[in-house]
């Protein structure tokens, strides 16, 4: 029928209208921003930077390798690397950004910058009341406002950080492994190879006459 979907539209919008008066479950609007909504998990905006420890200088888990700069689809992050290296949290000596920008007026939360570090050193904030009156040097988030320590990404991510913060313990603990002793007994191959060769020619096949 020509305008049924118009009908059932109206007929859902009708029903939550009225429902709303007697069930709260029906209420769809909040209001906001007196009410916030409950956001998913999975739930993301723009990307911020992950430290570990108290100290956010010390602690940023980025190394400056700049691949997120590279792969950054529409080019809105900018990193200047140190000249200098600075123990991290663990005392690691490490380069670290001496800049790190992130234009948000051009940032489209793709989310490929997380998928690319290798470091587990950026991953995806859900702050979305970023508005601001000034449209250029106000939506260029700096490194310190970026900075944002573990525990912060577990209120935000919690399944996600565990399995990060996992994923990094073991990749630890096997850097501490120490490397299993090499075997002074040859591979089976070239004791196979060495005996063959030192065993006696076969005799010449008799003559025929
Ligand atoms: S955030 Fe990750 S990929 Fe980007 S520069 Fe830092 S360590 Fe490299
Ligand atoms: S989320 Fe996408 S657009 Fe935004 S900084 Fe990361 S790679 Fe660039």
């Amino acid at each position: 029928m020509i305008g049924g979907g118009i009908l059932k539209g109206m007929a859902v919008t009708a029903k939550n209208f009225v429902g709303s008066y007697f069930d709260e479950e029906r209420l769809i609007t909040i209001q906001y921003p007196e009410e916030k909504q409950q956001l998913p998990e999975n739930y993301r905006n723009f990307p911020f930077l992950v430290h570990d420890g108290d100290d956010q200088h010390l602690g940023l888990r980025c190394v400056a390798c700049q691949i997120c700069e590279k792969e950054c689809p529409p080019q809105c992050i900018y990193i200047v690397k140190s000249k200098d290296k600075k123990p991290d949290y663990t005392g690691k000596p490490q380069f670290y950004p001496a800049t790190f920008d992130i234009d948000i007026s051009v940032c489209m939360s793709c989310q490929i910058c997380v998928e690319v570090c290798p470091f587990d050193a950026i991953k995806m904030d859900k702050v979305f009341e970023l508005s601001r009156r000034e449209r250029f040097d106000a939506l260029l988030m700096r490194k310190d406002d970026l900075a944002k320590s573990n525990g912060y990404y577990h209120g935000i991510h919690p399944t996600e950080a565990t399995e990060v913060d996992l994923r990094l313990a073991e990749a630890a603990a096997a850097k501490k492994k120490p490397a299993a002793p090499a075997s002074s007994a040859p591979p089976a191959a070239v004791v196979a190879e060495k005996a063959a060769s030192a065993a006696p020619a076969p005799p010449p096949p008799p003559a025929v006459t």
